[in-house]
Order: structure tokens, then C-alpha cells, then sequence
């Protein structure tokens, strides 16, 4: 190994320990801002160092891509809204897998001939990137609505897929073989935009979270493998950091749903019956100023916030309402579902946004046990997280997903605009129950009533 290439890994393995201690930083919302700074800091490093290395096409093209890309981030990050994240973020780990499949083609296609081994693990990066590319696609038009969030399902869906796992197989091998041949790579790429398809088309409704921590876990094997297809080793630890902490995350988000990964990606193939439930009781809706009398005598308040916060925006407000409720004496503690909203940490990220203090947000296992002392329980823009019939109601689509068991407080107040259905489209018990009222309307313009009249 020649001087200059010992100092580049040399450097690669510095860049490599910034990204590790920034991911651990990232792990507590207090550190995550440094734990960013710092693993930035390591890419940057990185990306100056492989432009120093002598395996540079042309710096020209190199400059063109990085103001066409930052172009683009900056439009995309400018106009899309708040709430549009999760979606965007869908969309950005399929542009991972999208660049590690161009990748792969490109070293398939080079005129550098191959070993064995690096047209193999070229293949299966053109195949995990595609995977994500397609996977990531629907997922988006599944959270952004623009197709139905339930799981798609088709006669004969499950030998469809075998058969596309063995056809994939068969031209993997073909093009391991015959490199040259042109239409194996499009079969290949063809086969493979289709398998991410059919992975995402049958995962629906409460299931999503898991789907979309693991096309990021699929977007980082991606470049894991496009990084030995290169030769690259700092792109083989940052995919390996990638895939693994994408694979961590899936195994929360399963942990939070009580399901294996199995039963997640089969369970859109296993009927479920819905149809002969019956909810009892009534819907009592509840006016902000006769809430605030209840608000005004509690001594403890609990806030559930789920995506409806995120589309109202809600968070400052109810930062305000918590001061003064705590200068009215009563303690407020938030409730936090590890899939609540669109996206891991969604909720952690608009409270932190409003600066409402850590110390004072619970995970779900430890606020369940202590539910039932909290007088008021206000649940804001929440519904699937907090859906009883995930513990009541055998045959649910929900049911044995832990929530948070509003339904057992004292009081529960529900702010909500009216009475739509949450991401996972099933009705909600909760809100029938003798001990819950609804306040309808905008959760901001509701909070912003009751500051009112506590100011008043
Ligand atoms: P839900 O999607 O269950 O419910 C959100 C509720 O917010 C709706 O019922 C809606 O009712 C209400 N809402 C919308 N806008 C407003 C507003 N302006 N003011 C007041 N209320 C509003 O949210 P949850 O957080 O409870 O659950 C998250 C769901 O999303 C779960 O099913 C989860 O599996 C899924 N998911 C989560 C992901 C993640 O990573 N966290 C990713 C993908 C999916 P109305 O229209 O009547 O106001």
C-alpha cells in the first residue's frame, strides 16, 4: 500500500469514528444537534479526501452534481411543508438507493473488468438499490396520499412473488456470467423495481413505520454493497452504519407494534374481520370554555399529541397552556408513542421545536402504569396511538399493538376537527367512552381558546 492510500484510510477510519460518535450523540434529543454537526463534519472530511484520491472522472462533472443536487435539496427542503416531512424523507432514502443502483450499473457497464466477487456484490447492490428505489416510492404515495394507505392485495399476490424472488435469482446468476449481456441488466433492474413494488403495495395502515425504517436499513445495505463494488471502504462503513441502524429502528418500531417482521410484511395477505364490531355508547362533544373548568381544578394533566399537532401546527400553543397550567399548580407530563405522527421521532422533534423541556416526556411503558391518576388526559390530533380496540377488540387490524390507554385517566379530552379516521382507518372506541369529550376544531384554534381563558 503506497503512502498516499495509507493516508487516505487513515482518515477514512477518523471519518469512520465521527460517524459513530456522532450516531450515539443522536441517540438523546439534548446531544442530537452536536451528534449531527459532527457526523456532517465526517462526511465533509470524507467527500475531500476521496476528491484528493486519483479515482476522479473529472472535477468539472463533479462541481455540476453538487450544485444541480444542493439546487434541488434546497427547493425541496424550502417548499415542502412541516408536514410533508415524512413523506420527503421517504423520498430521500429511495434517491439513496436510486445512487447506489447507478452506481452498480455503472461499474457493471465499465470497461474495468470485474472479479467474480466485485460483479457480484455490483448485482446485489443494482438489486437492493432498486428494491429501495420502488419500495420507497409507493411508501410515499401511500403517506402523502396520493394512494390508499391500506394494504393492496391481489389473487395469487404470494406465488407472483416466489416466482419473482426465483426470476431474480436465475438473472443474478445470468449476469454474474454473461456481464456483457445487455438485457439481463435491464431484466435485473426491471425484476428488481418491481419486487420493491410488491414488498411496499401489501403493507398498510399501522404498519408503515416499520416499512419505512426498513427501506432506510435497505438503502444503507445498498451502499454497503455499491462500497465494495468501488473498492470503497469508508462507503462500506457508512452503508454497514446505515443498514444497521436502519435495522435497530425496525426492530423498535416492530417491538412497538408487538409484532415479529415476518407477520408485518406477510399480514396484509391474512383477511381481517371488521365488519361485526360494534361500538357502544355516544359522542359528547365539549366547548374549549367548559373544558378550561375541568383544566382549571386538575392537579395532573397528561398531553397525548399524535399527527394532528403536526398538521395544526399546535405545539406552540400548547407550550403556553402547559406554563399555565403549571402556574396554576398542576403537574404536565407528555406521553410520547414511539409511531405517532408520520415518522420515527416525529413527535420528539415538534416538542423540541417548541421547547418544551425532555424532562417532562414519557415513553408509553412508562406512562401506562400511571395513567389512571392523571385527572385530564388531552389528546391532541391523536387516534391510532391511543385506540382501546388494540387492547378490547379481537380481529381489530390493531389489535395487541400496545397504545397509550388515554381511555383510563380520570377525564380525556379529544381535540380533534371531526370524526375522520387516523392513518390505519379504523374507528376509534375511544372517543364513545363515558369519561371522554371531544373538542372539535382545529387543534391550535382549540388550544389557543383555552390560553385565553386561563389568561382571561
Ligand atoms: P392518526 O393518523 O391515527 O390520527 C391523526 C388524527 O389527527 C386524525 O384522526 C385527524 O382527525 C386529526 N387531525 C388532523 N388534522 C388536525 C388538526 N388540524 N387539528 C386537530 N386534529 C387533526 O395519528 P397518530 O399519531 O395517532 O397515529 C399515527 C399513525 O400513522 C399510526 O397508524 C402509525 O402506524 C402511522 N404511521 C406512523 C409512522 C411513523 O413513523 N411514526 C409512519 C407511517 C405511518 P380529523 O381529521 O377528524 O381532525
Amino acid at each position: 500500500m503506497s503512502d498516499f492510500s495509507l493516508l487516505i484510510n487513515a482518515t477514512y477510519v477518523f471519518c469512520a469514528l465521527l460517524f459513530i460518535m456522532g450516531l450515539k450523540l443522536l441517540s438523546h434529543p439534548s446531544t442530537a444537534r452536536k451528534g449531527n454537526i459532527l457526523s456532517s463534519l465526517g462526511m465533509l472530511i470524507a467527500i475531500l479526501v476521496t476528491l484528493l484520491d486519483h479515482n476522479i472522472i473529472s472535477y468539472q462533472l463533479i462541481l455540476a452534481g453538487i450544485v444541480l443536487g444542493s439546487a434541488i435539496g434546497v427547493f425541496a427542503a424550502k417548499k415542502v411543508e412541516m408536514t410533508a416531512m415524512p413523506e420527503l424523507v421517504s423520498l430521500f432514502n429511495g434517491v439513496g438507493g436510486l445512487a447506489s443502483l447507478a452506481v452498480a450499473y455503472a461499474a457493471i457497464v465499465s470497461d474495468n473488468p470485474l472479479t467474480t466477487f466485485e460483479l457480484s456484490v455490483s448485482v446485489v447492490a443494482l438489486l437492493i438499490g432498486a428494491v429501495t428505489f420502488s419500495g420507497s416510492v409507493i411508501a410515499w404515495a401511500k403517506l402523502s396520499e396520493r394512494m390508499v394507505g391500506r394494504p393492496v392485495v391481489f389473487k395469487g399476490q404470494e406465488v407472483a412473488n416466489v416466482a419473482l424472488v426465483i426470476a431474480i435469482l436465475a438473472i443474478g446468476v445470468l449476469l454474474v456470467r454473461q456481464p456483457d449481456v445487455t438485457m439481463w441488466h435491464y431484466a435485473m433492474i426491471a425484476l428488481a423495481l418491481l419486487m420493491g413494488v410488491m414488498l411496499v403495495l401489501p403493507i398498510g395502515g399501522a404498519d408503515m413505520p416499520v416499512v419505512i425504517s426498513l427501506l432506510n436499513s435497505y438503502s444503507g445495505l445498498a451502499a454497503c454493497a455499491a462500497g465494495f463494488a468501488l473498492e470503497n471502504n469508508l462507503l462500506i462503513v457508512a452503508g454497514s452504519l446505515v443498514g444497521a441502524s436502519g435495522i435497530i429502528l425496525t426492530n423498535i418500531m416492530c417491538k412497538a407494534m408487538n409484532r415479529s417482521l415476518v407477520n408485518v410484511l406477510t399480514s396484509g395477505f391474512q383477511a381481517v374481520v371488521t365488519s361485526d364490531m360494534k361500538i357502544e355508547g355516544e359522542i359528547k362533544a365539549l366547548s374549549p370554555d367548559d373544558a378550561f373548568y375541568v383544566l382549571e381544578a386538575a392537579q395532573s394533566v397528561l398531553v397525548i399529541p399524535g399527527y394532528g399537532m403536526a398538521v395544526a401546527q399546535a405545539q406552540h400553543a400548547m407550550k403556553e397552556l402547559q406554563e399555565l397550567i403549571e402556574s396554576n399548580g398542576a403537574e404536565v407530563a407528555y406521553a410520547i408513542h414511539p409511531v405517532a405522527g408520520r415518522m420515527p421521532g416525529h413527535m420528539n422533534v415538534l416538542l423540541a421545536e417548541a421547547d418544551i423541556s425532555y424532562d417532562k416526556l414519557f415513553e408509553m411503558d412508562e406512562i401506562n402504569p400511571r395513567i389512571e391518576n392523571f385527572d385530564v388526559a388531552i389528546v391532541i390530533g391523536a387516534n391510532d396511538v391511543v385506540n382501546p380496540a388494540a387492547r378490547e377488540m379481537k380481529g381489530s387490524p390493531i389489535y395487541g399493538m400496545p397504545v397509550i390507554n388515554a381511555d383510563l385517566a380520570k377525564n380525556v379530552f379529544v381535540l380533534k376537527r371531526g370524526m375522520a379516521t387516523g392513518f390505519a382507518g379504523i374507528d376509534n372506541p375511544l372517543f364513545f367512552k363515558p369519561n371522554c369529550r371531544m373538542i372539535f376544531g382545529d387543534a391550535k384554534e382549540s388550544l389557543n381558546n383555552l390560553v385565553r381563558q386561563f389568561a382571561s
